[in-house]
């Protein structure tokens, strides 16, 4: 119905009880959208339009409205701004599937890095295993040979010992021979203190 509120004067209008919001308003004129009035739904933003309000032709209000007729058993129609919005939404998709792709090469390359490093790594550590195998021979063979020194002198001390309870036994040897016996230990023990 036209002419309802707002072909009134703007003093009448104050008086004019509050008209409730319309249940389905229409997308373009926020008038209700009735049973009886030819109007199509947004498949994305759920809103009614008036076909005249939104420019639809009658072929193609005819094809929506009985798709049964045209060999379909529905088809879906959007308003110009949800198209506007997919439009919109779709170039910040490609932007964001082309950043995703650089982020992927970028993770290739670091991966390839990264098993670099790896390699570098285990060579390293083998090297160093290594090199840990010749310095524990180096001091296995410097202790076995410290261990050689130290019998060498325990033995050449005992040779003195065994030396001098010879001296002491002989108790019937001459002053000379006592002298002479006993100034070989001292050139044993002055040679074992050289050392
Ligand atoms: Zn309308
Ligand atoms: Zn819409």
């Amino acid at each position: 119905m036209e002419g309802n509120g707002q072909d009134l004067e703007p003093s009448q209008t104050q008086t004019v009880k509050k008209v409730p919001a319309p249940k389905f308003p229409c997308l373009r004129c926020k008038k209700n959208v009735t049973k009886n009035s030819k109007s199509v739904k947004c498949n994305t933003c759920q809103f009614w339009v008036h076909v005249e309000c939104e420019g639809i032709s009658v072929e193609l209000f005819n094809i929506l409205a009985h798709p049964e007729k045209y060999g379909g058993t529905g088809f879906s129609w959007n308003c110009g701004s949800c198209l506007a919005s997919a439009a919109r939404l779709e170039v910040v998709v490609k932007a964001f599937e082309g950043r995703i792709q650089q982020v992927e090469t970028r993770m290739e390359k670091t991966d390839g890095a990264v098993k670099d490093l790896d390699k570098k790594v285990e060579s390293l550590s083998d090297k160093l295993s290594r090199r840990d195998e010749n310095i524990d021979r180096r001091v296995k063979q410097a202790e076995s040979s410290v261990l050689d020194e130290v019998r060498e002198r325990e033995a050449r001390r005992t040779n003195v010992v065994v030396h001098k309870l010879k001296e002491m036994e002989d108790e019937r040897a001459t002053g000379k021979e006592r002298q002479n016996g006993m100034c070989q230990d001292l050139r044993c023990i002055e040679t074992v203190a050289q050392e």
